[in-house]
C-alpha cells in the first residue's frame, strides 16, 4: 500500500513536470490593448449590442487596464475617453483620431482634403478628457497611396505634433510613409497595425525595426505568429526577444464579433506571452504601450 502510493506520487510528479515543460504558465499581469475600435455598430448611441458598460466590463474581466481607442466616426472614442465608467473600471483611455467618417472614407482618405481638415479640427478640439494622442487606424490597400497628397500631409502633421500613427499597411508602405515625414522616419511614432497582415517575412520586419527606431509592431491578426496550442512560433519568439521594447498587443474590434470574443482574444495573448521571460512578456503586454503614452508602469 505504502509503495503503491509512493509510486503514484512519483508518477504524478513526473506528469506535472512534463506538462510544465509543454505549457508555461500564462501571463497574468496587466494588458494594454493598443488597437481597439469602438465603432458605431457596437453602440449606436448607447443602445447597440455593446454599450459602454458592456465593453468596459469585457476589458475589466480581461485584465485590460489601458486602451488605444479609435472609432468610426470619432464619437465612440470620445464616449470612452469621457466616461466615468472607464475610470471606475480601471481602464485608461488613449484616444486617437480616426480618419473615417463612414465606410467610403477607407478608400479615399489619402487624397481627400476634407479628411485632413476634419483631423485638424478634431485635434484642435480634443476630447473632454484631454487631447488626442494619435491618428488612425488608417488603411492602405495599395501601398503607392502612401504618397497621396493627404497621406503626406498627415504624416508630417503627426510627427510635428508628436502624435502616434496607427497604420494598417504593407511593408512597402512603411518605407513610403516614413519618407514623407520631416525626420524621414527617425522620429516618427508609427504603430504598424498587425505588423504586416499579408505576411511580410520576419527578416523584413526585423530590417524595418532596425531602420526606424520608433516603429512599433502591433500583433493582432499577424500570420505566422502562433503555432501549435497557441504558443509562439520559433522565429517570432526569436524576433520578440530581439526587440522586446518594440511590440504591442491589440484586439482590433473592427466588427462586433470581435467584441463577442474579446475575452478569448485576450486569453490567447496571455497564453503566448507566457512563453516569454516574465520581463519581456510584461513589456509587450503593458510597458511598451504605457511608455509610448505616459501611463504608469505599475498598475493595480
Ligand atoms: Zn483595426
Amino acid at each position: 500500500m505504502q509503495s503503491a502510493s509512493v509510486l503514484i506520487t512519483a508518477i504524478a510528479t513526473v506528469l506535472m513536470a512534463a506538462s510544465g515543460v509543454a505549457r508555461a504558465a500564462e501571463y497574468t499581469g496587466p494588458l494594454l490593448d493598443a488597437h481597439l475600435h469602438y465603432n458605431t455598430e457596437a453602440f449606436n448611441g448607447q443602445t447597440g449590442p455593446h454599450p459602454l458598460a458592456d465593453v468596459l466590463a469585457r476589458m475589466q474581466r480581461s485584465g485590460v487596464k489601458g486602451i488605444v481607442a479609435n472609432s468610426r466616426p470619432n464619437d465612440g472614442t470620445k464616449a470612452l475617453a469621457e466616461s466615468p465608467l472607464a475610470r471606475a473600471a480601471g481602464v485608461t483611455v488613449v484616444p486617437f483620431i480616426r480618419l473615417y467618417r463612414n465606410r467610403a472614407d477607407y478608400d479615399n482618405w489619402f487624397r481627400d482634403e476634407t479628411i485632413y481638415d476634419m483631423v485638424l479640427a478634431e485635434h484642435a478640439r480634443g476630447t473632454a478628457a484631454g487631447p488626442f494622442k494619435g491618428i488612425g487606424e488608417f488603411h492602405l490597400y495599395d501601398s503607392a497611396n502612401a504618397n497621396g497628397a493627404v497621406a503626406k500631409k498627415l504624416m508630417a502633421f503627426a510627427e510635428d505634433e508628436g502624435l502616434a500613427v496607427l497604420a494598417h499597411v504593407d511593408d512597402v508602405a512603411i518605407d513610403l510613409l516614413m519618407a514623407n515625414t520631416p525626420s524621414k522616419g527617425q522620429k516618427t511614432r508609427l504603430i504598424w497595425a498587425h505588423t504586416g497582415i499579408s505576411g511580410a517575412s520576419v527578416q523584413r520586419v526585423d530590417a524595418l525595426l532596425a531602420r526606424y527606431p520608433l516603429l512599433m509592431g502591433e500583433l493582432s491578426y499577424r500570420p505566422g505568429l502562433t503555432c501549435d496550442g497557441g504558443k509562439l512560433c520559433p522565429e517570432w519568439r526569436t524576433l520578440l526577444l530581439k526587440y522586446p521594447g518594440r511590440f504591442l498587443i491589440g484586439s482590433d474590434t473592427w466588427v462586433n464579433q470581435r467584441w463577442m470574443y474579446y475575452e478569448e482574444l485576450m486569453k490567447g495573448y496571455r497564453t503566448w506571452l507566457g512563453d516569454l521571460p516574465p520581463d519581456v512578456a510584461h513589456k509587450i503586454a503593458w510597458d511598451n504601450g504605457a511608455g509610448l503614452f505616459g501611463l504608469p508602469l505599475t498598475v493595480k
